[in-house]
């Protein structure tokens, strides 16, 4: 038995002799005088709270929680500031993330020139034979917002391969060393479910989407285990400071993992991380015999992350119908859905498993075939609570929306999309699709379970951008102050619970996260200001005072 465990017995065996009440056992940490907001229905608010070891043990008054404090109790005042369960960030891309705040940005260029000028000085900084990575820059920031060319980069990059992403992930700018360097030339024929840019001759132009960018992909040297170890302490740095105490972490690679075990081992993981590498490796988990939620409370496996499509702003998600801005295009499947079967079968396979099904589709088309696998995984195995998750679900058919609740399959989003994609995505699919798009309250009144998170690095990692676009959808360009499709906006009573509740359910985790319940572990985190006491358009200023995980602290403003 443990520390903790025979503090809890013994407290248990007193609590029955009132008149030893008082010898209840000291708590290690206390956190008082807080505004709490526990999202836990049965008590929604309380004062103060009590942790021994990694779990809350009382939540209630100031004064009922005095009496767990012992000569060595640590003590947090919180001076009436709201305290609430740490975030739990349900799809993000966490080392990478990691990676990339260490290399050149590039999102928020508002011209090529100046995207040129960026890489001319990350240039200077690359060691020789090191490639140019990360960037995540926007075309539409720019005017015309037309997709970069290798031949606007190569005079500034010359030798020093190039190969810097979109901001969606969905598609990259390769320069003219990095081609060579990958082998592609003119000659280099198409790939299924991806796109090579090319200019009248038919040479590529340098810009690769979905599944042609392994084309240039392949050619960059992965990531060492030390690297992905640093990216990691950089990117867990940014998640407590942040307020994120549990990270959903999609399409992992196994050396992430070992990334990750590594820290666990060492006591750094800060946050709690649920692994889910690629469905089309579903066999390596299935064979050493993991399922879903696998692991201990800081590391687990047991989950596969497919993809259905790509993303709107490099149409390439799946549409039912074609993009308004461009006839007879509909999308594109991802390479893993040639043909749809093969994608199935996999997915069958990985549930009779016991893998939980994680999978990304944005397109109505994408996320209509998606529900029709899920529904034929169900109709042969049973229902039996798997909790598939269609990550992001941003343009849902409206026939579609009964068949989540009835499938209970839970939508995965990422409430940031809507007022970054809000900016331009009625262009592309018109008015009438884009009542149903980012469709939180549709959604939340069929009864469907939301989960929220990020896709970081697609989306800031920060939580409170997030609960600022449920709550108000007001597009970053300012033209939409009042919300873009305001009747899908979400009370940030529901935004809260999708962030913490519902991201702990995705993982089957609501038992142990997601409220401030006695008995589950302590991630909390006490913010600068009451969000639920200031205008909508603040959330997005305030900041985290501190971020607590397992009853330590682990940032402190
Ligand atoms: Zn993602």
């Amino acid at each position: 038995m443990d520390r903790v465990s025979a503090k809890i017995l013994i407290y248990s065996l007193l609590a029955g002799a009132s008149a030893l009440a008082h010898a209840r056992p000291a708590a290690d940490l206390i956190v008082t005088d807080a505004t709490v907001y526990t999202v836990d229905r049965r008590h929604p608010s309380a004062q103060a709270v009590a942790v021994i070891g990694d779990r809350l043990v009382a939540v209630g008054s100031s004064a009922e929680i005095a009496l767990w404090r012992g000569p060595k109790t640590a003590v947090i005042d919180a001076h009436g500031k709201l305290l609430l369960p740490g975030f739990n960030d349900a799809h993000a891309h966490f080392i990478h993330g990691g990676e990339q705040l260490a290399q050149v940005q590039l999102n928020d260029a508002t011209s090529v020139a100046e995207l040129a000028r960026r890489l001319a000085a990350q240039v200077a900084r690359t060691p020789r034979g090191g490639w140019i990575l990360g960037g995540d820059w926007d075309e539409t920031r720019w005017r015309p917002a037309q997709l970069p060319t290798a031949a606007q980069i190569d005079e500034v990059t010359r030798d020093v391969p190039v190969f810097v992403s979109r901001y969606d992930g969905h598609a990259a700018l390769a320069n003219s060393a990095a081609m060579k360097l990958a082998g592609v030339s003119a000659a280099t024929a198409d790939v299924p479910g991806g796109v090579i840019v090319r200019d009248a001759a038919g040479a590529p132009t340098g810009v690769f989407k979905d599944a042609a960018l392994s084309l240039i992909s392949r050619a960059v040297p992965p990531a060492s285990h030390q690297e992905r170890v640093a990216a990691a302490e950089r990117a867990l740095a940014l998640a407590a400071s942040v307020g994120v105490t549990s990270v959903q972490h999609m399409s992992a690679d196994y050396a992430d993992v070992a990334a990750y075990s590594e820290l666990q081992e060492r006591g750094a993981l800060t946050a709690r991380i649920y692994c889910a590498p690629l469905e089309t490796g579903w066999q390596d988990q299935a064979k050493v015999g993991l399922r879903r939620a696998w692991g201990s409370a800081y590391l687990r496996l047991g989950a596969v992350k497919g993809f259905a499509d790509g993303s709107i702003g490099s149409r390439t998600a799946a549409l039912f119908e074609p993009y308004s801005d461009e006839p007879g295009n509909r999308g594109i499947l991802s390479d893993e859905m040639h043909p749809p079967e093969a994608m199935r079968a996999r997915l069958m396979q990985a549930d009779a498993a016991g893998l939980q099904l994680r999978v990304h589709a944005i397109g109505d088309r994408a996320v209509s075939m998606i529900l029709d696998i899920f529904a034929a995984i169900q109709q042969a195995h049973g229902y039996h609570d798997q909790r598939m998750t269609i990550e992001h679900a941003q343009h849902v058919a409206p026939q579609d929306f009964e068949r989540f609740a009835q499938l209970h399959v839970i939508a995965s989003m990422q409430p940031y999309h809507a007022i970054d994609d809000g900016r331009w995505v009625e262009a592309r699919i018109g008015q009438q699709r884009a009542k149903t798009s980012y469709a939180w309250r549709t959604l939340l009144d069929h009864g469907v379970t939301l989960a929220f998170g990020t896709d970081w690095t697609v989306a800031p990692l920060n939580p409170m951008l997030g609960l600022y676009a449920a709550v108000t959808r007001a597009t970053l360009d300012g033209r939409n102050p009042a919300g873009w499709i305001p009747e899908q906006r979400i009370t940030l009573a529901e935004a809260v619970e999708a962030y913490t509740m519902g991201s702990a359910f995705a993982e089957f985790q609501e038992k142990d996260k997601g409220s401030i319940t006695p008995g589950k572990l302590a991630d909390m985190v006490i913010l600068g200001a009451n969000i639920f006491a200031i205008r909508p358009e603040a959330i997005r200023e305030v900041k985290v005072e501190t971020t607590i995980v397992g009853g330590k602290v682990v940032y402190q403003r």
